[in-house]
């Protein structure tokens, strides 16, 4: 019989040992309405940012939460999704002894986070659909694979992986399974955060830096259960997420009419451009997308490339990624934008 999940045997010992840092905004209760506060060693000139911003976020924690249905311990909140994940590689993974499953073509910062950390990375290249090789993945799998690094929709393929193959990885995969969830705003499938009672193994990113239209003010979430949640708040830096980030990620979030709006346009953009780039005639391919962009494939990718760069157009240039030989990976952009990428595109020879 399988042993249950069981998360303090996945986190490295140092994690485990370490007592966090204790910051002076953790130490204080609030007792009496004038508080005066000398505990931090702040300027003490008032200008709405003298001081450390909240280390709990609580404010956007209690209103990510709800809207997402999860407790607020759920969540942990990042310096970009970036930041979340190289906490996640840092609480589980041991340098030189552990590895991590990865699955090009993919994000390419799940390679250089591993790197970064010390740590090998298993490769077992997407099917030819772009499905996780779900069998391929378990063989690889030995005691010290830590994490499986998902991305669904998954960047620069731009389509989602299916349910049954994550379900498959997620009751077979002895370590953390990490979904990452950058593009789901611009998806028809469910979100898996609302599956995260039924897997103890399961963590999900999400970013504002995609469908809320925010990548400058870097804030990243993961969700996770509660213990996986309190692991990573142990090594977390306490004032990871800066005040302005707070509030203008509690607007962001609190507008949800004008990024459903925003989604909806950027979607109609996308099938727009679907349809403009069939006309092109040396589009070879173009890969059918669940995010806010279209990997497309040429008969040149350096060529084509290169030609749009000097008509004042900048695509990604993903052709020396696995299995995307040839291909250029185009981001939604305005009506306008779109239109000029189109109209270079058709003045190439
Ligand atoms: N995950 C994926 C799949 C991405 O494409 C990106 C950004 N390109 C990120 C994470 C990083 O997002 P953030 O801005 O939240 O760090």
């Amino acid at each position: 019989m399988k042993k249950a999940f069981e998360i303090n045997d996945l986190v490295r010992d140092n994690v485990k040992d370490l007592e966090p840092y204790s910051s002076a905004r953790d130490e204080y209760t609030s007792t009496v309405d004038e508080m005066v506060f000398l505990d931090a060693n702040e300027n003490p000139n008032e200008n709405g940012l003298n001081r450390y911003p909240d280390p709990h976020q609580r404010r956007l924690k209690s209103l990510l939460a709800a809207q997402k249905g999860v407790d607020e311990s759920q969540i942990l909140f990042g310096n970009g999704s970036d930041e979340v994940l190289d906490l996640i590689f840092r609480a589980f993974c041991e340098p030189k002894v552990d590895n991590v499953i990865t699955l090009p073509p993919t994000y390419g910062m799940y390679k250089v986070l591993a790197a970064t950390n010390g740590i090998a990375c298993r490769e077992v290249l997407l099917n030819n659909e772009f499905q996780p090789d779900t069998n391929k993945i378990l063989k690889i799998a030995d005691a010290q694979s830590k994490l499986l690094l998902m991305c669904s929709p998954n960047n620069p393929t731009g389509n989602s992986f299916e349910a049954n193959r994550i379900e498959r990885l997620l009751t077979d995969f002895r370590g953390l399974v990490v979904i990452d969830e950058a593009y789901i705003d611009f998806s028809t499938n469910q979100s898996w955060v609302k599956n995260l009672y039924r897997y103890p193994n399961l963590i999900v990113t999400q970013t504002l830096s995609k469908a809320y239209g925010m990548a400058g003010i870097r804030l990243g979430i993961c969700f996770a259960s509660e213990k996986i949640i309190s692991i990573l708040k142990k090594i977390k830096p306490p004032y990871n997420v800066n005040a302005l980030t707070q509030i203008k990620a509690f607007e962001g979030l609190s507008d949800q009419d004008l990024v459903t709006r925003q989604v909806n346009e950027i979607l109609a953009e996308r099938g727009k451009m679907t349809l403009a780039l069939e006309e092109i005639p040396f589009a070879k391919h173009i890969y059918s997308s669940d995010a806010n962009f279209i990997l497309l494939k040429v008969d040149d990718g350096n060529l084509r490339y290169n030609q749009l760069l000097k008509r004042g157009v900048v695509v990604r240039n993903r052709s020396s990624q696995p299995m995307c030989d040839n291909t250029l990976r185009i981001t939604i952009g305005t009506p306008k934008e779109n239109k000029k990428m189109i109209q270079a595109l058709k003045e190439l020879k």
